[in-house]
């Protein structure tokens, strides 16, 4: 009983020693592997921001394609406004035709003098940018609507 207990220490002490002299495996991760683990921290980083979105609770897939596609456009900012693409370097200025801000979805849904009786038409009651974007599906409804009517190059 004691020797084999000595023996099982020393073999133990063998192993530890024997690993401590491996180098660490070369196992390069695939690109499937890669991009993978970088979706699901991106995912994992959105959650946290978010408090918890999720997709197949999000009203815009009540949506028509084209609504989606602006309302997609409008939350991310990748689209044909001004601000955007001075980002990519397609236009000299990121300022409104009105003069008066950058050119961006916010100005457009919010603030844009151009657009004001549009704007009071399609909001009488003055809703805020959270919920003209991240709203319930009528109010997607309502925001695709507007910004389809814009005439910009969404
Ligand atoms: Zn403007």
């Amino acid at each position: 009983m004691h020797a084999l207990g000595k023996e099982r220490v020393s073999w133990i002490a063998w192993q530890r020693k024997a690993a401590s002299r491996l180098t660490q495996p070369s196992n390069p991760a695939t690109y499937g592997e890669t991009k993978t683990l970088v979706r699901s921290k991106f995912r994992a980083d959105w959650v946290a921001q978010n408090g918890g979105y999720r997709a197949d609770q999000d009203p815009i897939r009540k949506l028509e394609r084209n609504q989606q596609t602006l309302i997609f456009r409008l939350r991310t900012g990748h689209c044909g406004l001004r601000a955007p693409l001075k980002r990519i370097r397609i236009t000299d200025t990121t300022l409104c035709e009105c003069g008066q801000a950058d050119q961006t979805p916010s100005h457009m849904l919010q603030d844009c003098p151009s657009h004001e009786a549009r704007r009071r038409e399609q909001w009488p009651d003055g809703t805020d940018l959270r919920t003209k974007l991240w709203g319930t599906a009528y109010e997607l409804r309502r925001t695709a609507s507007f910004a389809a009517s814009l005439g910009e190059r969404l």
